[in-house]
């Protein structure tokens, strides 16, 4: 099972042998970026145990405990109460904490407590997973504290976080840590091409947007990506080549029209991005090397022509639009404002 894991190697060799020798430590904390595989690997490593015919210390993934494991009963996102409990998966000894809004209750962590000093139902040891761990705050936080100082002999408290500063001080003393890295961009454009059936060209592309993170490729809606990305180029044109007021004036108000509102925070992303690729050629950054590298020979025709305290100016323009963006501000009223400032 953690072979089918990407990257990280380092980590599935720590827990092939920690299995193997019966070390594995009962309080763990699960530490990187969003999408790199940390939920997966928390899962995998309980399914270790709870596997009915492990091979090589590792989950089959065929059995009827492997199934259970990977089923999670979610309640709706709206029920406080079911939040105040662990939200077992169809096998009795997996069992996952997650937040109610932006909190993991209180309540939840005493109940996993409680469980945690259950014996094991049907497998040799209990796991139970707090998903999103920075989301305990001080109160839930110190009601962990004592079952991670001693955990029971036959329970494994997994914590998964890609905050890892937001954590109290006490509570990551008491786990032993294990750091993700990002997932390598080669990595990911091969599990693309051979895995999701991508193209070479597509696949290096959302490789690059991705940031080391299979989660957020496997988001990307490519196509959407590339419609924005074609107007927001027409801006860059116009602003850098043409000097086309009319053109930006047009392309401000589709930018802040109501009906496309969900595309304004992408389309001014992707603004954000082509700015700052044209800013690193123009500082001598290779063409691999940058996101839009698959249209690099245009980029490179505009950072011949940009000056580089106009596109530093213009990155800061939209960053504080995109801050303001948090105050519900008016997309219409922002978006040409926006575009007559950077006109100048
Ligand atoms: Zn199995």
């Amino acid at each position: 099972m953690f072979d089918n894991l990407i990257g990280n190697e380092k980590i599935s060799e720590f827990f092939r042998r920690s299995i193997k020798s019966g070390k594995l430590p009962n309080s763990l904390l699960f530490s990187g970026e969003r999408g790199v595989g940390k939920f997966k690997f928390a899962v995998d490593a309980a399914k270790a145990y709870l596997c009915l015919a492990p091979v090589d210390f590792q989950a089959c993934g065929k059995c009827s405990n492997c199934n259970r494991a990977s089923v999670f009963n979610y309640p709706k996102s709206d029920n406080k109460d079911a939040h105040k409990e662990v939200v077992f998966s169809n096998h009795p000894d997996l069992g996952i904490l997650i937040p109610y809004n932006r909190n993991i209750l209180v309540d939840a962590v005493r109940d996993l407590e409680k469980h945690a000093n259950f014996r094991p139902f049907e497998a040799k040891a209990r796991f139970l997973i707090i998903d999103d761990a920075e989301k305990m705050n001080a109160h839930a936080s110190n009601a962990l504290l004592k079952t991670l100082e001693e955990p029971p002999e036959n329970s494994f408290i997994f914590l998964i976080t890609s905050r890892i500063d937001s954590l109290l001080q006490t509570i990551r003393s008491r786990c032993q840590i294990v750091r993700f890295s990002p997932i390598d961009e080669l990595e990911i454009v091969k599990f693309l091409v051979e895995r999701r059936e991508f193209s070479q060209k597509d696949a290096r592309l959302v490789a690059k947007l991705a940031n080391g993170s299979i989660g957020r490729a496997l988001e990307t809606d490519l196509a959407a990506f590339l419609e924005n990305r074609d107007l927001m180029l027409r801006a860059v044109r116009a602003l850098i080549e043409s000097n086309d007021r009319a053109d930006l004036l047009r392309l401000a108000s589709s930018l802040g029209d109501p009906k496309f509102k969900d595309d304004f925070e992408p389309r001014l992303e992707s603004f954000q991005i082509i700015l700052r690729d044209i800013w690193s050629l123009k500082h001598g950054v290779r063409t691999d090397k940058i996101i839009n590298s698959d249209i690099s020979d245009n980029l490179l025709k505009f950072s011949e022509k940009a000056e580089s305290k106009n596109l530093a100016e213009w990155m800061l323009q939209i960053e504080e639009l995109r801050e303001q963006l948090k105050f519900n501000l008016n997309k219409k009223i922002a978006s040409d404002a926006l575009f007559m400032q950077m006109a100048g």
